[in-house]
């Protein structure tokens, strides 16, 4: 089984910082962002620490190729009314694959985009086009289209969406899927039947085109259009529906990373230690919260 969290990444030690937290968490997988999510500064690759990295992950039986990085929520594939944003979004997803050949990364989790304004299949069109420009015949890395809530105009909220997309993509091999637990959920889909999920996506799509879920409880209800995330076990999907999905044998080789939301008073403590040793137990400690306070405090 793979399973991690949503890390950090920083300039001072990039890959090497990631794979430290993963390695305090208990973890053998993780994701991160090889800047801050919410913006587009990017310093340069120093292979010296990625080497560091690469070293301390074979000591952890940290397996690279499973390891995760997510584009940052700013680009927008979607939307083309300002050409000058839109090619920004695209050369950035152009250095940022480039950035991920020389860490060796294989898989760059994005939002699909938002229409704010425009067409929905105009939008579409322009995510498939803006794809399309990116990857290129034997590149190494593989774009995973994330499932999404529907809040405003986010596209990529049903198979419709997603499966328009990833038929008009030409580098069929560079295209996969990563599913969000707490995007399903809010998007519609109920968590507690996620085998049949599974096979209407296989028969839309083809199960192996995922290769990464986010493993999130949800603050809302299904179909509430929110993606707000909640603490696993502590949300409306529950415990017992998001280890069925963790342990669902369909799902085996597919690395499962949270991205559950820090605790405390000022959300300053992660919870992901805690939450991996819950998951690897299969048994719900209601008391969660108040461990993880006294193990950082
Ligand atoms: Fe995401
Ligand atoms: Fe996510
Ligand atoms: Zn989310």
């Amino acid at each position: 089984m793979y399973l991690g969290s949503h890390v950090s990444f920083d300039s001072k030690e990039q890959l090497l910082k990631s794979v430290k937290e993963c390695i305090s968490y208990g973890a053998n997988t993780f994701m991160f962002y090889t800047g801050a999510p919410q913006n587009t500064m990017r310093s340069a690759i120093n292979d010296e620490l990625t080497y560091k990295a690469y070293e301390l992950m074979k000591e952890n039986n940290i397996n690279l190729e499973k390891v995760i990085c997510h584009a940052p929520y700013i680009v927008n594939l979607a939307n083309d009314l300002d050409p000058s944003k839109y090619d920004f979004s695209i050369n950035f997803l152009k250095n940022e694959v480039s950035r991920l050949e020389t860490l060796g990364i294989k898989y760059l989790v994005l939002h699909p985009g938002s229409s704010v304004g425009i067409e929905k299949y105009h939008a579409l069109d322009n995510i498939i086009n803006g794809l399309n420009n990116i990857l290129y015949q034997n590149c190494n890395v593989v774009i995973l289209l994330e499932t999404m809530s529907g809040k405003g105009t986010e596209l990529g909220t049903n198979l419709e969406e997603i499966k328009y997309i990833i038929d008009n993509i030409k580098e069929k091999n560079n295209i996969g899927v990563c599913l969000d637990t707490c995007h399903l959920n809010d998007s519609g889909i109920d968590i507690s039947k996620f085998d049949d999920y599974l096979d209407l996506f296989d028969k839309e799509i083809g199960i192996d085109k995922i290769k990464c879920i986010h493993i999130n409880d949800s603050k809302n209800n299904i179909g509430d259009h929110k993606d707000r995330h909640e603490n696993f076990g502590f949300g409306t999907i529950g415990f017992d529906n998001l280890i069925n999905i963790i342990y669902n044998p369909r799902l085996n080789n597919i690395p499962k990373i949270l991205e559950t939301p820090y605790v405390g008073e000022n959300k300053e403590y992660p919870p992901y230690k805690f939450e991996i040793e819950m998951i690897k137990n299969k048994e719900f400690n209601s008391n969660l919260i108040n461990d993880i306070i006294n193990y950082y405090k």
